[in-house]
């Protein structure tokens, strides 16, 4: 089994392409149980209503389970609603209910709504070490397909947005809007945030299409792409299924081990500067 070394602060990534289907939420959970089976102490939030997250790590999410939505609303800490994901070590999942469906219009009224998930996630880093639980590594907060009040609060609480793209024609002008929200959220509510992590999902090498936006991808973003390219591999579409993650699913897998090789890509790239 691999291991990584410890990055020196916890690194708070939000996923992120207003795309569906892209494969945002394949990749939080499959990177997130790589880091984790690497040694990592690590926590998925799931900020989708879908709570594909929570589904694929195998945490109960039925509508009157304790979720994000209690803590985004203010009802409840973190610390009241985090659960172990049954079957990996060191990792823990904030889950999603239905509810949060309703969130995006019941946070317009209230206060500091842009701001609810980066306070929560402060006050429990605060709560572990008064409770003298040892720092998070990583933490992935998966989001919904959408610019709303959800994927904002996201933005804010994240120091690094990671972009899942899938290699198909229009994935570089969709990049282009992502960016101009990045930028937007950068000089208005969170200006810690960067663009580290590009990732090329459901791969196929042998479609010219996908080697040409790869190569066009890799030119704008030399930096943030990441070298290994996630391929398209049916175990990884089976696993959640099973509620499981490819990495605990099959091991063995090509997908299993292509999302081990971009966690340990990720780990050595360590945390970027700060802007701040
Ligand atoms: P998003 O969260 O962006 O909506 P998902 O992660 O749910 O996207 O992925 C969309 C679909 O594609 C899912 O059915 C998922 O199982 C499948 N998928 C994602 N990545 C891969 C892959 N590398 N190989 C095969 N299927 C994949
Ligand atoms: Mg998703």
């Amino acid at each position: 089994r691999q291991r990584l070394s410890r990055p020196d602060r916890t690194r708070v990534f939000t996923t992120s392409n207003q795309k569906g289907g892209v494969g945002k939420t394949t990749t939080t959970v499959n990177l997130a149980a790589a880091m984790a089976r690497a040694g990592m102490r690590v926590m998925v939030v799931d900020i989708d209503p879908q709570g594909n997250a929570s589904t694929a790590l195998n945490v109960p999410h039925s509508s009157e389970v304790a979720s994000v939505y209690d803590v985004l609303l203010d009802e409840m800490e973190i610390h009241d609603v985090v659960q172990d994901a049954p079957d990996v070590d060191n990792l823990q999942v904030v889950p999603a209910t239905i509810e949060l469906a309703g969130a995006e219009i019941e946070l317009v009224s209230l206060v500091a709504r842009e701001q609810r998930l980066a306070k929560a996630l402060d006050r429990y880093f605060a709560w572990r070490e008064e409770q003298g639980q040892e720092r998070l590594d990583y933490v992935f907060i998966d989001c919904p397909p959408s610019l709303g009040l959800l994927t904002v609060n996201a933005f804010v609480a994240a120091v690094e947005v990671l972009i899942p793209i899938q290699a198909e024609y229009y994935a570089l002008e969709g990049l282009s809007q992502l960016l101009k929200n990045v930028q937007m959220i950068q000089k208005h509510l969170n200006p810690r945030l960067q663009l580290t992590t590009i990732l090329l999902t459901m791969f196929d090498s042998r479609t010219n299409l996908a080697v040409q936006v790869a190569e066009e991808v890799r030119e704008h973003f030399p930096k943030e792409l990441l070298q290994t390219a996630i391929p398209r591999n049916v175990r990884i579409s089976e696993a959640p299924s099973y509620q499981q993650t490819v990495l605990t699913y099959d091991p063995s897998s090509v997908g299993a081990a292509a999302y081990r090789e971009a966690a340990a890509e990720i780990a050595k790239r360590g945390a970027p500067v700060p802007l701040d």
